[in-house]
């Protein structure tokens, strides 16, 4: 069901509607920030077709198709051999669903292929064949030329689900071919409520990870909250720095030699996430423009603090020098000297 799913109400809208219809296209694109539940309304649309004991257009969720539906075995991204398995449809314990992913940067051309060829045929066991093309965005120029082919004609009983959160980086010619269902961002009160009702996390716990999530509760699920803290002291020591009377240097390289400590990508853009996030309420403290759209909200007064006398244009372009070296850590950097040159640039802004 669902409802069972936490927000975004109008994508659930959305999708009853053309289940009820009998509408639902051979193509859909899930688009929206990072945890915010995407690949969950993509299985649980999987389950409203394949379930065994439907209410009304919904999945029931507890039948041994709703139950499998949710079942990967997902192959080891290490070690290197591995990759052969992600050139294959990946399928679940359900004989009609099925994931293509991404290993590394990229979606194999013959994951897509694999795709196009179990795409041909009627659904195994249940009503429809459907597939989960995750990080799409990192479709190639091979394997979205594949895409489009198979996107062209699939059959009624199959449907192809493109998960993102960059839609601009798909091809034009496929996002049009696919009906787009937008994913936003859920009010803090709501995560802190789901957490607290499926018993996830509670009571100080609950506020502050629902607070820091930025509308994603996949993310207020998930995330350790001490590293998440650690990394804003972090941030904040940052932003201090850039904030005073004098701009602390010192400091500043400080902070980039720790940012470049982050041993590995995946370790270096969470520093950047929250470093992005706390200039942007400053800059909204600098605006007045604090309240509903601020993350770190209790952290508000200090940051009214420093925002005052800043102007919002400085800030502003401190928010502009992480988005750029976000884009130069998409091809290969030296996360070193990016991150001297990043505190150095926003030194002189
Ligand atoms: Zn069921």
């Amino acid at each position: 069901m669902f409802d069972e799913l936490v927000g975004n109400e109008r994508a659930k809208d959305v999708l009853r509607r053309m289940l009820r219809h009998g509408r639902v296209p051979g193509a859909l694109l899930f688009a929206g920030d990072e945890g915010l539940g995407k690949k969950l309304f993509a299985l649980e649309l999987a389950r409203a077709f394949n379930c065994t004991a439907r209410v009304g257009v919904e999945a029931c969720g507890v039948c041994s198709a709703c139950t499998r539906i949710g079942k990967f075995q997902y192959p080891p991204k290490d070690p290197k051999d591995a990759r052969e398995a992600y050139k294959k449809v990946i399928w679940s314990e359900h004989k009609d669903v099925g994931q293509v992913l991404a290993f590394a940067r990229e979606i194999f051309v013959d994951a897509i292929r694999d795709l196009e060829y179990e795409g041909n045929f009627r659904p195994a066991e249940g009503a429809a064949r459907v597939f989960l093309v995750e990080e799409a965005d990192k479709l190639n120029e091979e394997s979205s030329n594949a895409l489009l082919k198979t996107l062209e004609e699939p059959p009624l009983t199959t449907h192809i689900i493109l998960v993102t959160s960059r839609p601009a980086s798909l091809l034009p010619t496929i996002r049009s071919r696919c009906q787009n269902v937008r994913f936003a961002p859920l009010p803090a009160s709501q995560i802190e409520e789901f957490m607290v009702k499926s018993r996830r996390r509670v009571g100080e716990e609950a506020k502050l990870a629902a607070q820091l999530a930025g509308g994603r509760p996949g993310l207020a699920v998930e995330f350790n909250l001490d590293a998440h803290l650690a990394r804003r002291d972090w941030a904040l020591g940052v932003v201090e720095a850039l904030a005073g009377p004098e701009t602390d240097r010192a400091r500043l390289l400080r902070a980039a030699e720790e940012l470049s400590d982050a041993k590995n990508k995946e370790e270096f853009e969470p520093y950047l996430d929250v470093l992005e996030t706390l200039i942007r309420d400053l800059w909204l403290a600098t605006l007045r423009a604090e309240g509903a759209r601020s993350v770190n909200t209790d952290l508000r007064e200090r940051l009214a603090r420093l925002g005052e006398g800043l102007p919002p244009r400085r800030v502003a372009g401190w928010l502009s020098r992480v988005e750029e070296l976000r884009e130069q850590l998409a091809v290969n950097i030296n996360r070193r000297i990016a991150s001297d040159a990043l505190f150095l640039s926003m030194a002189e802004d």
